[in-house]
């Protein structure tokens, strides 16, 4: 099955080059959040995370929530808001979002989750549960935001570890198995451990039946995985396992080796390009 789909830049941070990328400069740039909008033949809309929004910078202005600067200072203005956005450049209603794919619960993921009323969500059972009974302290140092989740959360939510596990043989190896979401074939959550508890990418093939690999935040530029390059050291503290980060890094740079038409997308990699760009 082939997935059109679009990409859509949600929010910006910045931060020295050298934190994403050992051998990168200590000057700051930015990096954008990015999101994306399938059009899945018979599921309708479909997005992949929803980025940073102007609520997360509203509350972001009062303490103890301002502490969030530090970890992720945001920019981002209301009419860049994944909903916006999406009506601006695809005349897509926010009312018609029937799906959200969460790919972590990092604030520059979910801080759009607000906006879709009518979205159920997809995301693992290991990265919610280990989120959910956490008291303020605990989510401010996990980066996640309690108050930008729906308040009925829990009911609109599907467990990727629910759908079916498929080999999938050859394709991205040396990921061996996806979770196939819709059972149709469509498109598989991948599981790439290290960054965040329950950290999922997703793959499908897009409308020229190429190979489209959303990765998240398993690196955070294209040159990381090209090139096999960890980020600093620091960044430890941030990431959920450094062990595995490393291993899942090392195992994107052995597909981009084998298979370089495969499009690996990191989603804060300056270089991909997003609508209105
Ligand atoms: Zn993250």
């Amino acid at each position: 099955m082939q997935i059109e789909y679009n990409t859509y830049a949600v929010g910006f941070c910045s931060h020295s080059e050298r934190t994403a990328i050992q051998d990168g400069r200590k000057s700051p740039v930015v990096f954008p959040a990015l999101c994306f909008a399938l059009k899945h033949p018979t599921k309708g809309i479909i997005l992949f995370d929803t980025g940073f929004s102007s609520r997360f910078a509203e509350i972001c202005k009062k303490f103890p929530d301002s502490l969030y600067n530090f970890l992720l200072p945001v920019k981002i203005k209301p009419e860049d808001d994944f909903a916006s956005q999406l009506t601006k450049h695809q005349n897509i209603r926010c009312e018609e979002v029937k799906t959200i794919i969460i790919s972590h619960f990092h604030v520059d993921h979910i801080a759009g989750l607000l906006d879709f009323p009518n979205a159920r969500f997809i995301c693992s059972r290991e990265s919610y549960e280990a989120l959910r009974h956490l008291g303020r302290l605990g989510a401010l140092v996990r980066a996640y935001c309690p108050k930008l989740m729906p308040a009925n959360f829990a009911d609109r939510c599907d467990f990727i570890e629910n759908a079916q596990s498929v080999n999938l043989l050859d394709e991205i190896s040396p990921f061996e198995f996806g979770y196939d979401l819709f059972a149709d074939g469509s498109i598989f959550a991948v599981p790439l451990p290290g960054h965040a508890k329950g950290h999922f990418g997703i793959v499908f093939k897009n409308k020229n039946n190429e190979t489209i690999f959303l990765v998240s935040d398993a690196c955070w530029l294209s040159r990381a995985y090209k090139e096999f390059k960890m980020p600093h050291f620091i960044t430890r503290l941030v990431h959920h396992n450094w062990h595995s980060y490393r291993k899942t890094l090392s195992q994107l740079h052995k597909l981009h080796k084998n298979k370089p038409e495969i499009k690996i997308i990191p989603s804060h990699c300056g270089e991909i390009p997003y609508e209105g760009h």
